[in-house]
């Protein structure tokens, strides 16, 4: 199991997609730098020219996987992109997106977000038909249900591959000449479509990505959608899926997605800062100011300030200028990884109350160390208010969450973790705090690490392989 160094869940990947562009890769790398924070592991594109698919992916972030000479050999007006944090699949270069197979002369590539919880016994069944599969990740499976369908005209193919998969599914493909952009019915992962000032369209993950490339939001693809970009018109749709209610990420709007983006139609910076004010209103504790560890809690720290009248200060300072890697300090250099990336601004802190607003609480290890240098830096209370329920449960649908026997609050009361953590009192926002924040009705969302109802179950062998095994 790996986590980011706030001891944070990762994110899962991120998707781009430019159709009817002359500089199609070059601006699907754009969009993909936007979405950077969706998955670090690596990065790739696919761009097609009207006669083939060419494909450049590496480990990497995507500054380092990309060159002006990489993006030349990428021609063509339509591109795929994609960023990967392995959530099913080993974290390799043979598990870098997109995927491309040759099948019948018709070249499949595709690009895909979320977790298929049926993903072990398709591949099963697709392997006792003969396929042979090149990697380890699920998303190779969209690829052998197209081959499978490749007889079938390709409205109909597309709905029975995206059919036969169950779980959280945003992708994007490249197949019989076209653009696809497919959202599952539950509507798990983002996906919206943006129109490009310079002409064509873009499809990605989050708006952040329509920003930066130049282009306006013009609307999410829906749950249940497949949109197909072809002959340079506008796009057309499909509805394979019967009707049913979404069930998008809460956690996107908690944590997950940037806050300059607008998620499920909902701006993220707004509804952070609404859960700080909600939490303001449920938890309400006499402190001489409030403070974020920067970037978690950021916003939420905005709203809570606000609301509750009590001043907001940065009690840590951030070194932005920390690299991946660099020479480990000796053993008596205590806390040295918290500290190198925030360090208490000591006069603020001597002798103060301090309430510090987080975005979350997954291990609580590092909150520990972090309490720690507060007192260190003679804080006198530390009280810490999080702007979501305990995460109780594990993610099944492509969020690298650990099991709940590694999730604090799966195996704590909020007590204990208060006192494991060190702190003078804790504080969560209520599960009906955390929708009120987004305006959306508690139905529209998953909130399943959260309460522990699943909208999908995964089948039998997802459970044993992946739940039981760890994923890679
Ligand atoms: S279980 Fe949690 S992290 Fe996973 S999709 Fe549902 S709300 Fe998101």
């Amino acid at each position: 199991m790996l986590w980011d160094d706030a001891g944070k869940p990762r994110h899962e990947c991120g998707l781009c997609g430019i159709y009817h562009h002359e500089d199609a890769a070059k601006l699907a790398y754009f969009g993909l730098f936007a979405l950077q924070h969706r998955g670090q592991e690596s990065a790739g594109i696919a761009a097609y020219d009207g006669q083939t698919v060419r494909v450049h992916k590496a480990m990497g972030l995507v500054p380092d996987v990309f060159s002006e000479t990489t993006l030349r050999g990428l021609p063509g007006d339509t591109a795929i992109g994609h960023v990967r944090y392995s959530t099913t699949g080993a974290s390799n270069v043979i598990n870098t997106q997109p995927l491309m197979v040759t099948h019948k002369g018709d070249l499949l590539t595709v690009a895909h977000n979320g977790n298929l919880v049926n993903s072990i016994s398709l591949r099963q069944e697709l392997e006792e038909r003969g396929s042979i599969f090149q990697t380890t990740m699920d998303s190779e499976i969209v690829l052998h249900l197209m081959a499978r369908n490749a007889g079938e005209e390709l409205d109909r193919a597309l709905s029975k591959t995206f059919t036969a998969v169950k779980g959280a599914c945003s992708a994007l493909m490249l197949a019989r000449g076209k653009m696809i952009a497919v959202r599952d019915p539950d509507g798990f992962r983002p996906l919206c479509i943006g129109k490009l000032y310079s002409g064509g369209y873009i499809v990605a993950s989050e708006t952040c990505a329509i920003d930066l490339v130049g282009g306006y939001y013009l609307r999410d693809v829906e749950p249940g959608e497949v949109v197909i970009f072809s002959g340079g018109e506008e796009p057309r749709s499909l509805f394979p899926w019967p009707k049913q209610n979404s069930h998008f990420c809460i956690f996107e709007q908690v944590y997950f997605a940037r806050p300059d983006s607008d998620i499920f139609g909902i701006n993220v910076y707004s509804t952070r800062k609404r859960m700080g004010e909600i939490l303001a209103r449920e938890a309400k504790i006499d402190a001489d100011f409030v403070m974020p560890f920067p970037d978690s809690g950021n916003y939420a720290a905005i709203g809570y300030s606000r609301a509750s009248g009590i001043p907001l200060e940065m009690g840590v300072i951030r070194n932005h200028y920390v690299g991946r890697t660099f020479i480990q300090p000796t053993q008596s250099m205590r806390d040295f990884n918290v500290r190198i990336k925030l360090n208490p601004v000591r006069s603020l802190l001597q002798g103060k109350r301090v309430i510090i607003v987080e975005d979350s609480i997954i291990r609580g290890t590092t909150g520990k160390s972090r309490v720690q240098s507060l007192r260190d830096a003679g804080a006198r209370e530390i009280h810490m208010v999080i702007s979501c329920p305990p995460s109780r449960f594990p993610c099944y649908y492509g969020i690298d969450f650990p099991s709940s026997s590694q999730l604090i609050a799966a195996e704590k009361t909020v007590a204990e973790i208060a006192d494991y953590i060190g702190l003078d009192s804790l504080h969560y926002l209520s599960l009906e705090g955390m929708v009120e924040a987004t305006g959306l009705k508690k139905e529209a969302f998953c909130l399943a690490c959260f309460d522990g109802n699943y909208p999908i179950e995964p089948d039998r062998a997802f459970h044993k392989s992946v739940l039981g095994g760890g994923t890679d």
